[in-house]
């Protein structure tokens, strides 16, 4: 008999003769061989070793750091930088669109989009049942009513059909979340839109350098919006970024974000006032930012690959788990920027008294740190979003709540970044806890 004991880096073959236990000649005692099948939270030994980490999110290097000193010395730290204004165009570019406005966050960049298309109050606008709140709290900014409509079941992105049954007379505009960097069904939404007569922002915040057929991420509606939030995949510690082809909306953005002035109008030199009625902020971030951004959107093309062929091997080696699939990508990605990887655990084939909370804490157990549920709970039950009744409605959610509270398992972005090593033993820890978790 053949013994297969996982729940290390290597495989380890025990064979049971009359003889007794013979080994492989890993020199490894049958004994110990167990205690490692033997899960971690049960007292079994880790998957990682004691001490397993990853460095704080995000990476550094020295070479933005002298850049950051040279920017402090040269006491040029807003009002349209030379390097943000650089930064605010290449970043537009690289997702296909003819214009940037560089801000303070991704959760004013949604509601300045919105603002900038003239949605107001008695408006209503269609944003996904699963995002974080910022992209249900927009239309609530300006004194409109968010709608949130159901998640595909694969890509846990705004299903069409679900937004297109939401549409009202009063439904102005829709913002689709690619969520998790997964590429909604964007021609789709995009065309309902047209038909209806409604504006499409694109909320980007977990896409960065994202493409479907080629095109980025953000250019396909009327605007797209980012973060550069300290968790995102590019980020400044904090900002954002509106991008748009549209000259005027890109005007009314640079006047909202810029109390009124023209984008990058020198300071005390307005050259003309915002339209009458357009109510402008100060969302201006610093020159500081945009010298972190600007490196890092030097090395986007490299990490998104590194990221996704790294979500490529994790997709291939978790589906042959059973009970384990993993988030899809959107069906035209052609550039799939993943931000975290989202994988699902089917709670039919747990063990009776198993749920994934279970498996996320054995996982833990194991050592596999920054491995999560998430928000825990769809938008309009976040905690944080804590609307009376009447500000926001409902329209379908059954699918991703099924996904949110029965299914879903994240694990960090570092998980992405970090060595294919490290990757085969979180698959490992799956595996190890799936063994003995599933039915
Ligand atoms: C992070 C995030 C935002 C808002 O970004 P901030 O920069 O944190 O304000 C908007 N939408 C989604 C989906 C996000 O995850």
């Amino acid at each position: 008999m053949i013994y297969c004991i996982t729940g290390t880096d290597k495989v380890y073959w025990l064979e049971k003769t009359t003889a007794g236990h013979r080994e492989n000649g890993t020199g490894i005692k049958f004994k110990e061989a167990m205690q490692m099948s033997k899960l971690a939270i049960d007292g079994g030994s880790k998957v990682f070793p004691e001490g397993f980490g990853f460095e704080p999110w995000p990476p550094v290097n020295e070479k933005t750091a002298d850049r950051l000193r040279e920017v402090y010395l040269s006491h040029k730290w807003s009002f349209y930088g030379e390097v943000e204004k650089k930064f605010a165009a290449a970043f537009a570019k690289y997702h296909d669109a003819a214009y940037g406005t560089f801000m303070v966050n991704g959760t004013v960049t949604l509601e300045t989009a919105l603002n900038a298309l003239g949605i107001g109050p008695g408006d209503e606008v269609i944003v996904p049942s699963w995002t974080w709140m910022a992209t249900g709290m927009a239309p609530v900014f300006l004194g409109a009513t968010p709608v949130f409509v159901d998640g595909q079941a694969d890509t846990f992105c705004m299903d069409p059909a679900a937004f297109e049954a939401a549409i009202t007379p009063r439904t102005k505009a829709v913002i689709p979340v690619h969520l998790f960097g997964s590429i909604c069904d964007i021609d789709q939404i995009v065309a309902i839109a047209k038909k209806h007569g409604i504006k499409v922002v694109e909320d980007c915040a977990h896409a960065h350098g994202g493409k479907w057929e080629g095109k980025g991420v953000g250019s396909f509606g009327n605007i797209g919006s980012f973060s550069f939030q300290q968790s995102k995949i590019m980020t400044g510690g904090e900002g954002g970024e509106c991008i748009t082809d549209d000259p005027e909306l890109f005007d009314r953005i640079g006047r909202i974000s810029h109390i009124g002035y023209q984008f990058a109008a020198e300071r005390g030199k307005p050259a003309g006032p915002p339209p009458t009625n357009l109510i402008c902020h100060n969302y201006r971030a610093t020159e500081f930012q945009a010298v972190i951004l600007m490196d890092q959107l030097e090395a986007l093309d490299a990490d998104s690959k590194y990221r996704a062929e790294s979500a490529a091997y994790l997709r291939s080696e978790l589906e042959k788990i059973p009970g384990i699939s993993t988030q899809k990508p959107g069906h035209k990605a052609t550039m799939q920027s993943y931000y975290v990887f989202g994988i699902t655990v089917d709670p039919a084939m747990l063990k009776e008294g198993k749920t994934k909370a279970d498996v996320i804490a054995a996982l833990n157990a194991e050592g596999a740190v920054e491995v999560f549920a998430g928000w825990g709970q769809p938008t309009y039950k976040q905690r944080l979003f804590n609307l009376s009744p009447d500000r926001f409605r409902v329209a379908s959610s059954a699918v991703v709540e099924d996904i949110i509270y029965n299914k879903i398992i994240l694990a960090d972005i570092r998980w992405l970044m970090t060595t294919r090593a490290n990757q085969e033993k979180l698959v490992e820890a799956f595996r190890k806890v799936m063994k003995e978790y599933s039915k």
